[in-house]
This record gives C-alpha cells, sequence and structure tokens, in this order.
C-alpha cells in the first residue's frame, strides 16, 4: 500500500515509522523545511519536555477531549518511554512528572527520531511542500511544487498554525477543508500575555515566585502558582502559559492579579513592614522592600503605590503601609490580549473530532485519509502533554486502522 505522511514533525514522524513496520507498505514522508522536527527541536527551551508522568484526560482540551482515550489507552506515557527507549533515547522524568530526553537536548529526540528514518525503508523528501491535495477515484494525488506523489492511504501531519517560524503554516486545516472537514475556532494557547505596560517595562527581566489569579471583570477564571517574568509587553514564564488559554477564548475585562508574597497574609505584612520602619526609620523606600521581593520589583511597588523612592521610611505613613501591603498581595495587570499565534507553543482548536474515528483516526468523510497531532481539535495543558498526544496520535494514525 503506498502511504503519503504530510508534515515530519513529531506526529508525522512516528506515524511514518509506524505505517513502515508493516512491509507491504511504501511510505513517503514530505516535509516542507530542509530539516525534519524542526518544531520540536524548539520544544522545552531546546531541552524537550517529551511526555508528562501525569498525563490524562483532564489535561487535555477541545469540543470533545475524550477523542483522545483510545489513542492514549493504545499508546500511552510508558508505551511511549519504551518506544523511544527502544530507539535509543534515554530520557529522565523530573519529579513534576515532565520527562526530559537525559542529554538534556531537544536535538536527541529528532536524532532519534531522524536516524531511524534513515535506517528504515521510507522514502523522505525534505524541502516538499505540498501545495495541493485532492482525491480522485480511490487514490490520494499531493503536490508539490517539483512533483506529484500518488498514494492509497494520506496521513495529515502538518501540525497547527502555532510557532508560524518553526513551521506552522495551517495548511493541513486547508487540505482537510478540500475533502468536507469543518475547522473550529483557532486561538493561540501556552503564550506570553499582553499587558498594560506602564509597570512591566521597567521590571522587564524580573523573575517572581507568585499566586497568579485571572479574573474577567468580578469572575475568577483561574487561580495559579509559580513563575512569572515580566516582559516589555507584558508577562510570560510557565505559570502565566498555563493561564492564557483561558485569556486567549475569554473576551472581557480581563486582569491578572498577583500575590507576590503567597507565604504570608496581607496583615502579617503590615506587621512586617510597621515593624521594619521602627526598626529602620532611615532606610530610603528605593531599599524598603529590600530582602522581600526582588529589588527592582520593590521600587515598582512602591512607585505604584504613589510613594516617592528617595524619603526615609520615617515618612510612611500608617494608610501607606498599608497601600504597600496591599499592592504585594495584589499587584493588578489588567490584560490586552495573547502574543498571538505566531509565539504561541501550541494552537488550539482545529478539525472537529466528530469527523474522525477515535479509534483509528481515519476520517468518517474520506476512506484513507487520517489526521493526527496539532491539526486536530485536542490541546494539552503545558508540561508535555501536547508532544504526548503527538506520540499517541502519530502511532494510531499510523497503524491506518490496523494492529501494526
Ligand atoms: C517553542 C515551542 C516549544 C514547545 N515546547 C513543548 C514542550 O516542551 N512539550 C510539549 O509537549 N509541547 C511543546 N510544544 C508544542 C509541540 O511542539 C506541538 O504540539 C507538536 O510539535 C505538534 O506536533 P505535530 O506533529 O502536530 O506538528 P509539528 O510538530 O508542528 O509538525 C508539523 C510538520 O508539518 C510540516 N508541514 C506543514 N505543512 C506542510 C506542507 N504543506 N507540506 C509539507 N510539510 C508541511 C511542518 O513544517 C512541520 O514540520 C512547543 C511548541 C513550540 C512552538
Amino acid at each position: 500500500m503506498r502511504v503519503l505522511v504530510i508534515g515530519a514533525g513529531a506526529s508525522g514522524m512516528i506515524a511514518a515509522l509506524t505505517a513502515a513496520e508493516d512491509p507491504n507498505n511504501r511510505v513517503t514522508l514530505l516535509e516542507r523545511h530542509a530539516r525534519v522536527g524542526r518544531k520540536l527541536a524548539a520544544t522545552g527551551n531546546g531541552r524537550c519536555n517529551l511526555t508528562n508522568l501525569y498525563t490524562d484526560l483532564s489535561r487535555y482540551h477541545g469540543e470533545d477531549p475524550a477523542f483522545i482515550t483510545p489513542a492514549l489507552e493504545q499508546f500511552g506515557v510508558s508505551d511511549t518511554l519504551r518506544w523511544f527507549r527502544s530507539l535509543g533515547l534515554v530520557t529522565v522524568a523530573e519529579d513534576s512528572g515532565k520527562v526530559y530526553p537525559f542529554s538534556d537536548q531537544a536535538g536527541s529526540v529528532v536524532d532519534v527520531l531522524r536516524l531511524a528514518i534513515e535506517q528504515s525503508d521510507i522514502d523522505l523528501h525534505t524541502g516538499s511542500e505540498v501545495i495541493s491535495l485532492t482525491w480522485q477515484e480511490d487514490a490520494f494525488f499531493a503536490r508539490t511544487q517539483e512533483r506529484l506523489y500518488a498514494a492509497d492511504r494520506v496521513i495529515i501531519a502538518c501540525g497547527g498554525k502555532a510557532g508560524g517560524k518553526l513551521g506552522g503554516t495551517g495548511a493541513g486545516y486547508y487540505f482537510l477543508k478540500g475533502f468536507g472537514h469543518t475547522c473550529t475556532k483557532l486561538y493561540p494557547v501556552l503564550v506570553q500575555l499582553k499587558t498594560d505596560p506602564t509597570w512591566v517595562r521597567s521590571l522587564k527581566g524580573v523573575r517572581a515566585e507568585a499566586e497568579i489569579l485571572l479574573t474577567c471583570g468580578e469572575e475568577l477564571l483561574q487561580k495559579n502558582r509559580g513563575e512569572v517574568q515580566f516582559a516589555e509587553y507584558g508577562l510570560t514564564g510557565p505559570a502565566i502559559f498555563e493561564i492564557s488559554r483561558a485569556v486567549s477564548v475569554t473576551e472581557g475585562d480581563l486582569c491578572v492579579t498577583l500575590d507576590l508574597m503567597p507565604q504570608l497574609t496581607e496583615e502579617e505584612l503590615f506587621e512586617e513592614l510597621s515593624a521594619k520602619m521602627q526598626r529602620f526609620p532611615a532606610l530610603l523606600l528605593e531599599n524598603y522592600l529590600t530582602g522581600m521581593v526582588q529589588n527592582r520589583l520593590g521600587r515598582t511597588v512602591i512607585r505604584a503605590c504613589g510613594l516617592p523612592l528617595e524619603v526615609p521610611a520615617s515618612c510612611l505613613k500608617k494608610k501607606d503601609l498599608r497601600a504597600i501591603a496591599t499592592m504585594l498581595k495584589a499587584f493588578r495587570f489588567p490584560v490586552t490580549g495573547t502574543m498571538g499565534m505566531d509565539y504561541a507553543q501550541v494552537t488550539a482548536g482545529g478539525n472537529k473530532t466528530d469527523e474522525f474515528d477515535p479509534r483509528t483516526l481515519e476520517s468518517k468523510l474520506i476512506p484513507g485519509l487520517y489526521a493526527c497531532g496539532e491539526v486536530l481539535d485536542i490541546d494539552g495543558d503545558c508540561g508535555g502533554l501536547n508532544l504526548q498526544w503527538a506520540w499517541s496520535s502519530g502511532r494510531l494514525a499510523g497503524k491506518l486502522g490496523g494492529t501494526t
């Protein structure tokens, strides 16, 4: 059987390797970039968080997250780790459940896949962008600039729209639409947030462990705790990525409130600040929060309370101490949006999953057409869940409805 896999990213490479396990298949893998796995090589800040030991359904999103159940049951986290080990990849898990290659280099994950493809009979063509895909008389025809490929089965593994420079073209949505499939609205997720620039600008590069509240008007949308990084445009960092989905899909008056000292209550902070004033009355306000929060952050908190930096602590009134304590517990950053699809790690939304058989990932509309990975309406939380979906779905699609 002639099998054509479009896209040599995470899901496409595992799909092609799986399909090639059946000696009756002749597998062709087409990739528009000059190299396979370009996005994969950039994942996890260059470390590739390839899966998560605590993967479960509750950490996936889409119109019907349960769609992923058969794929995860057939090829879950331990199957994935065993499969990668068989390719020669040694991995290590952090306490958080995040799994990385032992080398700490995403390139190792790409390399074991690339080398396995080279050792197989897969016919790999890089620098080959599929520009059209059609179906006539029981065969598919994929056209690149150079040539026309005919196939009996096609697996669409083109990824989503996120991370544009690394491969997110949206071509998969286009091909599937041509076959009558429907796509939901697309949102950027796991992405930086844009906020009112007033305070974040001066904090560019500062990191803080904080409790984060995301609200829309009076409604609490999400609560989270972890590292926040300040940037010229707004807020970033792992904990911010985790709330970015809610920002993307919610319209309204969004605000991130940071509790910069979650270990103390506002009252305890007030007492601490009052005692400090008694002990060090000559201490300038620019140094008043030194030892409590990062210095630049401390000065910004003082300024955000409307207080001058160059006066001694003895000038502080009770209401000023109260204002500082309140600001440390609830520094508000009105959200103006996300940094958008080009900066996002993942696309939320995608081709509607009810148009595919969850047990095979074959299209219900066109026999012989399969899809896997981010092109489908499934996205996972931060922490290796998205790559796990790519591996599980790629493996399932590569079986082409059989039990290879
Ligand atoms: C910066 C960054 C960091 C990330 N870090 C992590 C992480 O640590 N852990 C995690 O779980 N997830 C992470 N992700 C998300 C994860 O990389 C994706 O969810 C995953 O790669 C999706 O796999 P995929 O196979 O569906 O798509 P992709 O990996 O994007 O692969 C799609 C491939 O198809 C090719 N293609 C597209 N159109 C065509 C065409 N017309 N013809 C030929 N080829 C085509 C593309 O060039 C690409 O190589 C990260 C994403 C980004 C952008």
